[in-house]
């Protein structure tokens, strides 16, 4: 079970064990939700070394009318077990590739990339890369604006349908990254298999930076790794500068986390780019 936003709104502890009945209710609202446009995506900002922001991760919340903003720890399981990730995985990708789309011709905004995270049962559907296409085209989105992130027990579970997946979007221009990377007991062997752009180091290894050994050699790993491979690393859930400071010593190039930014409405996001204000 996924670690939640220490400002998430969560009507129940994501970790107790629901009942069938509990389970059912929260599907049949979740089915609702969908309907009734309840679902939003916040983002928040990736950063290069350097200081510039290179784009964000959309992130699902749910706007209950009694409940409040709902954080996808609460419900995002549930939905994964049902059929119901699929309706809302594309309608998480739509939005991101309208919101790219509405970026163009802003020479503030359209240099931004969006990263969507796609679930297992959604990734396995046979349509998947049919459906991709298919929102770029209708949305006009630039395909290499878009990074979809693949966790990496997903990538391994039947690495020649993933494979020829990446394969068919990577020919469109669609990134690829790895998300939650190193919890996964991974071998290097299907890295090299698979045309991958990015490895997202998971926040449960930056956390401890510095402090536990053995979290510092893995990242270090992570990192040589990909300089090898050639693939861009980004590492989550950066909290502190010390965390950041040595992640960048390890060669790391690309930051997210609350040291930078939260996940916020997009209206916030634009803002971080704001020119700025005359004293
Ligand atoms: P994830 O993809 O690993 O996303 C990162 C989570 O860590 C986000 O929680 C984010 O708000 C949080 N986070 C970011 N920076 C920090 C930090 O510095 N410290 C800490 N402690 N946490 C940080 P969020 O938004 O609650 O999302 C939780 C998980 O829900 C995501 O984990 C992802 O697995 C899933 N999820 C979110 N949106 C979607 C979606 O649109 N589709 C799918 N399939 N899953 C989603
Ligand atoms: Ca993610
Ligand atoms: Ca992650
Ligand atoms: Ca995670």
């Amino acid at each position: 079970v996924k670690s939640q936003g220490r400002n998430a709104l969560c009507f129940f502890d994501p970790q107790m064990q629901i009942s069938i009945s509990l389970r059912a209710q929260l599907e049949a609202d979740l089915q609702a939700a969908l309907t009734a446009r309840q679902f939003v995506l916040h983002y928040q900002p990736q950063f290069h070394l350097d200081g510039r922001m290179v784009g964000a991760e959309g992130l699902i919340r749910w706007q209950h009318p009694e409940r409040g903003l709902v954080a996808p720890g609460a419900f995002i399981g549930v939905a994964e077990e049902s059929e119901l990730i699929v309706p809302m995985g594309h309608w998480v990708l739509r939005t991101a590739c309208e919101q790219l789309a509405a970026w163009q011709g802003n020479p503030r905004l359209q240099h931004l990339q969006l990263s969507v995270n796609v679930s297992a049962r959604q990734f396995r559907q046979r349509d998947f890369v049919a459906r991709v296409v298919e929102v770029l085209r209708e949305t006009g989105a630039r395909p290499h604006l878009l990074k979809l992130e693949l966790t990496e027990s997903l990538v391994l579970d039947n690495v020649d349908d993933t494979i020829a997946k990446i394969g068919t979007l990577k020919t469109k221009g669609v990134r690829f990254s790895v998300d939650d990377f190193g919890t996964g007991y991974s071998s290097l062997a299907y890295l090299t298999r698979l045309p991958l752009d990015q490895l997202k180091i998971d926040q449960s290894f930056v956390h401890n930076l510095g402090v536990r050994h053995t979290d510092d050699v893995i990242v270090q790993t992570i990192l040589g790794m990909a300089r090898n491979l050639e693939l861009d690393v980004i590492a989550e859930g950066v909290e502190t500068e010390a965390q950041k400071k040595l992640l960048a010593q390890y060669g790391c190039t690309y930051f997210q986390g609350y040291l930078m930014g939260r996940p916020v409405p997009v209206a916030e996001l634009e803002a971080l780019l704001e020119p700025a204000a005359t004293t």
